[in-house]
């Protein structure tokens, strides 16, 4: 038996998964890879010159503003996985840009998920390992953990650090009383699309924030330090954009995709550019906007972390997963 597991290795449940040693936790993860939503996705390219190229796909940067992050993000700092994007961000709005404030704008060097990598020295995470369901065993006083490889496996605590959905579903066999009584609304999905141009644009903005249209965000991934030269793009829509086209197949959504980047009207040659990649965040963003850092049910030994209690951002996923295992070193202290 476990002491502790911990379902989901992103910047949430590795930040617990570090103050927790003691309890000797096992992190399942279903993916390939660690980072979850903060990813640099590797493609084959398409464009000439390299064979792979990377995009950032997921978080874009991130920003730290509570000290006890300040201090982390300078720590990974000097440790050379992170560093500061330079670019220039600006706002879109009724087709006039203005630029935006500068601020401390944080990313992982040379991919995003390099921190979680670091994050991960010294635990046992198992990737690879999609976590089907959970089961309270009452009689037994433990949790019972369904993997999608047949195996069962049966811990005394379980922290959930996956996005709210997923949680919920991995709790669904559980009587009410065995799961948190007050969830959140569901996540809201967003679609990423990477396009590539052979020429580099003259243009006075590396982010835009667009707002009210359905592209949200779009950014020059290669104004980032440490990526690929080429003329790289990563566009995201906002959550109704995404709903819109989430039952589409890919070339549906890159028509769409066209005809809403020209509603823009920015000085841009958009025929210059070709279709890299397409990739769905079914849970990308919370709908919510709580600050409870994390949840907590301590008749049945479960708490839950992430993004989706505590800002749907990177500072807030590792806040939540850092005040989580406080929470969990007590309940073991006794
Ligand atoms: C498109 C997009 C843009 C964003 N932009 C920004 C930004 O610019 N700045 C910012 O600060 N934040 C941004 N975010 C948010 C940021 O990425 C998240 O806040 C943060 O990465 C969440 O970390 P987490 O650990 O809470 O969750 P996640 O990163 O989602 O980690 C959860 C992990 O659980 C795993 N998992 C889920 N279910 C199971 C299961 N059944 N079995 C096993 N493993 C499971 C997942 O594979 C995943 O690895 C963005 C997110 C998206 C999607």
């Amino acid at each position: 038996m476990r002491e502790l597991v911990i379902i989901g290795a992103g910047v949430a449940g590795l930040a617990a998964g570090q103050e927790l040693e003691q309890l000797k936790p096992l992190v399942l993860e279903k993916s390939r890879g660690l980072g979850g939503r903060l990813h640099s996705r590797t493609l084959k390219s398409a464009i000439e010159g390299p064979n792979t190229i990377t995009a950032d796909i997921g978080a874009q940067y991130f920003t730290a503003r509570h000290d006890s992050f300040l201090t982390q993000v300078k720590q990974w700092q000097q440790q050379g996985v992170l560093t500061l994007w330079q670019g220039q961000i600006a706002s879109w709005h009724q087709a006039k840009i203005s630029h935006s404030s500068p601020e401390k704008r944080w990313v992982g060097l040379p991919k995003m998920q390099q921190i979680t990598k670091l994050m991960a020295k010294g635990l046992d995470v198992q990737l690879s390992s999609l976590v089907t369901s959970c089961l309270w065993l009452a009689d037994q006083e433990c949790w019972q953990i369904e993997l999608n490889q047949g195996s069962t496996l049966l811990t005394r605590r379980l922290l959930l650090a996956c996005p709210l959905d997923q949680a919920q579903a991995l709790l669904a066999n559980n009587a009410d009383e065995h799961s948190p009584p007050d969830w959140p609304a569901p996540m809201q999905p967003c679609l990423c699309f990477v396009i590539a141009s052979k020429h580099p644009l003259t243009l006075d903005f590396d982010g835009l924030f667009v707002n009210d249209q359905p592209i949200a965000w779009m950014a020059r991934n290669n104004s980032k330090p440490g990526r690929e030269p080429h003329e790289l793009w990563v566009i995201h829509l906002s959550s109704q954009a995404s709903k819109q086209l989430i039952n589409l197949n890919n070339p549906q959504r890159w028509q769409q995709l066209w005809l809403w980047l020209k509603q823009l009207e920015l000085p841009i040659d958009w025929q210059d550019f070709q279709e890299i990649d397409c990739h769905l965040w079914r849970y990308a963003r919370p709908a919510d906007q709580r600050q409870q850092l994390f949840m907590e049910h301590q008749a049945s030994n479960l708490w839950l972390a992430g993004d989706w209690l505590a800002g749907g951002r990177v500072e807030g996923a590792w806040l939540s997963g850092k005040s989580s295992s406080q929470a969990i070193l007590d309940h073991f202290n006794g």
